[in-house]
């Protein structure tokens, strides 16, 4: 069994975009595990925005990393050794103790990953929280057929499933991405039916031409210009997912509210924030709308991969610049 591990700590609290010497990699000690506890070698971690969110001392709706101590967040890894008889050495599971190498991990805040026979770290994307992401939002927007959806962030890997499962049930779905070979992708391999680079001119010049006719839904990853311009774009009625505001995330002070809402009132708008843990009951209904969709092709997904545990900061600090196409995730194994 291994004695030692090594991890990544916060070494200081970012000031806009984090730098890499916000981050620390530490060879630590690894406990034997207890009584209800695994030993877990992780092989993927997740490399997610609201890590940035966590990264400041500010309190959300989680609590923020500390300085000097590890980071967190999803990961996947083989059990070494096992304290708990509801699972085996051999075992690879999900859990919460993701940037290190081994964890030990209370068996209660650990799962046996099925992806039903699709790649084990889709439990971190397309199948897992940013999945049920996506798939929240659009219902908490009640999606109903014939919807003119737009969808920004449309790259990424909550807006991509969010993208896709919204064609799938028959909308017409237009996408936002940030760099052009992202915007062909949504038209020629996620099958949208309009996208735009959002650095292409005003968020609302370039959404009105992909509209012409207003849309019905807005899955908002982005918050910012984008908001301002979906509300400006809604027709009568329309439903606002607001999931996410990554265009803020660095920023050092709070970004201005979108200009334009009265048109929420006139409009009749519904804007509802939510937070996928909130939803974990709606896991089983998106699985079944997702799962085959996945393995039949119908849901393309996209991955960018970094490997090893240095690249870890990097990586996370790469998706906050758009540097990757779908799901975020290190390779640890
Ligand atoms: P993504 O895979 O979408 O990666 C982040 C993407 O954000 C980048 O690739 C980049 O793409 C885009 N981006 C970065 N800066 C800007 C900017 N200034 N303007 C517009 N786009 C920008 O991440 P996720 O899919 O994991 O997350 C997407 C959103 O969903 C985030 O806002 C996240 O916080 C939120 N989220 C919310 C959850 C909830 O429970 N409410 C749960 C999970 C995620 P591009 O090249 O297109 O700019």
């Amino acid at each position: 069994m291994p004695q030692h591990t090594r991890e990544i700590h916060l070494a200081a609290r970012p000031v806009g975009e984090p730098k890499p010497s916000d981050f620390r990699l530490v060879e630590v000690d690894l406990p034997d595990p207890g009584p209800s506890e695994l030993l877990v070698r992780n092989t993927w971690m997740s490399v997610d925005p609201y890590m940035r969110g966590r990264m400041n001392a500010a309190r959300s709706y989680a609590a923020p990393y500390e300085v000097g101590e590890p980071l967190y967040g999803g990961a996947i890894g083989e059990v070494l050794a096992t304290g708990d008889e509801r699972f085996a050495v051999g075992d690879v599971v999900l859990h919460q103790a993701g940037w290190r190498e081994h964890a030990v991990v209370s068996a209660r805040a650990a799962s046996v990953v099925e992806t039903g026979g699709a790649p084990v770290q889709y439990a971190l994307g397309a199948l897992g929280m940013p999945g049920l992401t996506a798939y929240t939002g659009l219902q908490l927007a009640s999606l109903r057929e014939g919807d003119v959806v737009f969808v920004s962030g449309a790259a990424g890997a909550v807006g991509s499933m969010a993208a896709q499962l919204a064609k799938l049930r028959g909308n017409t779905v237009i996408g936002s991405a940030g760099t052009p070979t992202k915007v062909a992708s949504l038209r020629d391999e996620l099958g949208l039916d309009a996208a735009f680079d959002y650095h292409d001119g005003p968020v609302a010049e370039l959404l009105a031409r992909a509209a012409p006719d207003g849309i019905d839904v807005y899955f908002d990853n982005v918050g910012g210009e984008h908001l301002e311009a979906a509300i400006g774009a809604m027709r009568d009625y329309g439903r606002i997912a607001v999931c996410g505001s990554i265009s803020g995330y660095n920023a050092t002070e709070p970004p201005p509210g979108p200009r334009n809402m009265s048109l929420v009132v006139g409009k009749r708008l519904t804007l509802r924030g939510f937070i996928v843990l909130d939803h974990d009951d709606l896991r089983p209904e998106f699985v079944r709308e997702a799962g085959p969709a996945l393995a039949d092709g119908r849901i393309v997904v996209r991955e960018t991969v970094r490997d090893g545990l240095e690249a870890a900061p990097q990586a996370l600090i790469d998706l906050l610049r758009g540097e990757n196409v779908g799901k975020m995730l290190v390779r640890l194994g």
